[in-house]
């Protein structure tokens, strides 16, 4: 275990008076105003008699006066009627180490994208820079009302304990719920891609064919650190998750291997599948999926389960839905992303037609273009009107704000303690000002969530009970510091990064045939609008 600071083992209340508090079932999507009490890092009791007398499930200190809601807590906060509390948004799916690269890339293709985003021959980073970074975006998630994310870091150009340490160190520090898992192929290039080993010249042959960094034992060793180190720390804030990256990039046994780790630990196994068209070529460009999906090669595996986040799933059939609904799956729909590279659109009602539990992430800074959760909602509440004219098909807000609380918490393994404003629950809340332009005047509260908030109504974040940002700054750790730091040192890092990515460029043509060799693929879909 690390050593959690102080903070992280609350042993204190706080009671939010007066405020309204969300419910996706009651009738306008909340109720009060009314009073939450937060004992510890859970939701102790919700109710308009709670502070005024010593309730059951809360223990109620010596009161401070006769009659006072809040008496006998740490701290009160004032919600005067017109603030309402909502669970903690829920970013299921991102990648921290490129926070510092929003912006940074024009849009391509995954396939080419990625060429130019973690360019070969980029060093190690200092243990520093991965914490810097990690913190940028946690900075962000957190002044916006993010209050847990699920990190499928990838470390270049390999993993070590210093590194791991130093991306948990920051998400220790900044007072994040993070489910942190190692992202790391150990497979060639070639074998991730369609038609790459036939179409690399002499030149860059050997670049595709040469394995991952990190062998399948050296990575579950790595593992084993991640687990020891961190898995359930900060007072079980921290946990460890296990990531496959996506099914063609590791061999059977090392798949195999994470799905029994995060079997026995109860954690989620990330996987990326169907994100782009050329994912789904790989069905018969290569002779190991048997002309099966990437979902359908996972299921014959017995490898696609209720552990499994299932990312993108874009260019999935009926039968690839069928399966991850067969094994209780959870999608993580990252809708922004999918748009930033032009991957196309997932097929959102079909899965829910099948009771697919859908969440919603961010993917990455680089591919999103920031790191707070409110674009992501407002893009997965438009981007699926496209579709079709049939607006009875179209995604409701209620739908959306379920992807991003139930949805989440479904993703995290957690839904009997995140994701909701209730009793027991896990005290991860944001408090937003109904006074502020997104709900001014308040019309529809579920379609002022999805359509309008964009993160400048938060109020208030508690995460585990703990307040960690208010009045639009984090207060758990020095923001400005941190931040002025970073920019130091990305700023001094930035032409060794430039020159990388120019090398890179020779691998482009090559890349860019597979990409249009794949395109040529007749795979009975479109996820794309066209011809418009
Ligand atoms: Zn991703």
């Amino acid at each position: 275990m690390s050593d959690a600071p102080s903070r992280d083992a609350p042993s204190r209340s706080t009671l939010f008076r007066d405020v309204l508090v969300y419910r996706a079932d009651a009738p306008g999507h909340a109720v009060g105003p009314t009073h939450v009490r937060v004992t510890g890092n859970r939701i102790a009791a919700i109710g308009a008699d709670i502070g005024r007398a010593p309730a059951g499930s809360v223990a109620e200190p010596a009161a401070t006066g006769p009659s006072a809601p809040g008496a006998g807590a740490d701290r009160v906060v004032e919600g005067h009627g017109h603030h309402l509390l909502v669970p903690g948004l829920i970013n299921a799916h991102f990648h921290s180490p490129a926070n510092h690269l929003k912006g940074d890339l024009p849009s391509m293709p995954l396939e080419l994208f990625m060429l130019f985003e973690t360019p070969a021959g980029v060093p190690r980073p200092s243990p520093r820079a991965a914490y810097l970074r990690t913190m940028l975006a946690a900075l962000e998630m957190l002044r916006t009302g993010t209050t847990a994310v699920q990190d499928d870091a990838f470390f270049l150009p390999a993993p070590d304990p210093e590194i791991i340490d130093a991306v948990l160190a920051a998400y220790a520090d900044c007072g994040i719920r993070a489910a942190v898992a190692l992202d790391q192929p150990e497979l060639p290039e070639a074998a991730k891609l369609p038609f790459l080993a036939d179409l690399a010249p002499a030149g860059i042959r050997a670049d595709v064919l040469a394995p991952g960094p990190r062998s399948r034992a050296e990575l579950l060793e790595l593992y084993g650190h991640l687990f020891d180190a961190w898995h359930g720390a900060a007072g079980g804030r921290l946990t460890a998750a296990v990531s496959i990256s996506a099914p063609q990039r590791v061999s059977v046994e090392y798949f195999a291997a994470l799905d029994d780790l995060s079997a026995r630990h109860g954690v989620p196994l990330y996987a990326h599948m169907l994100e782009t068209r050329a994912q789904r070529v790989l069905a018969t460009a290569q002779p190991r999926f048997a002309g099966r999906s990437l979902v359908q090669y996972t299921a014959g595996l017995g490898l696609l389960t209720a552990r499994t986040n299932v990312i993108h799933a874009v260019w999935t059939d009926d039968a690839d839905l069928d399966a991850i609904a067969a094994a209780g799956s959870v999608v993580v729909h990252n809708p922004v992303s999918n748009l930033r590279l032009g991957s196309g659109v997932m097929p959102l009602r079909a899965m829910l037609d099948r009771g697919i539990p859908v969440a919603l992430g961010v993917d990455e800074a680089i591919c999103n273009d920031a790191a707070d959760m409110w674009n992501v909602v407002r893009t997965a509440g438009l981007i699926h009107n496209i579709t079709g004219l049939d607006s009875e098909r179209w995604p409701r807000p209620a739908e959306v704000l379920d992807a991003l609380w139930a949805g989440g918490a479904a993703a995290m393994l957690r839904s009997d303690e995140l994701g909701r404003v209730e009793p027991g629950y896990l005290a991860d809340l944001t408090l937003l000002d109904l006074h502020a332009p997104a709900f001014t005047p308040r019309t529809d509260l579920a379609g002022q969530l999805v359509y309008c908030e964009s993160g400048g109504s938060v109020a208030l974040t508690m995460v585990d009970g703990v307040v960690v940002a208010e009045h639009g700054a984090v207060t758990s750790v020095d923001e400005a510091a941190l931040l002025a730091e970073a920019r130091e040192l990305f700023a001094a890092e930035r032409p060794a990064l430039l020159a990388h990515r120019s090398a890179a460029g020779r691998l482009y043509p090559t890349y860019q045939r597979m990409v249009r060799q794949a395109a040529g693929v007749d795979v009975g879909m479109t996820r794309w609008a066209g011809n418009l």
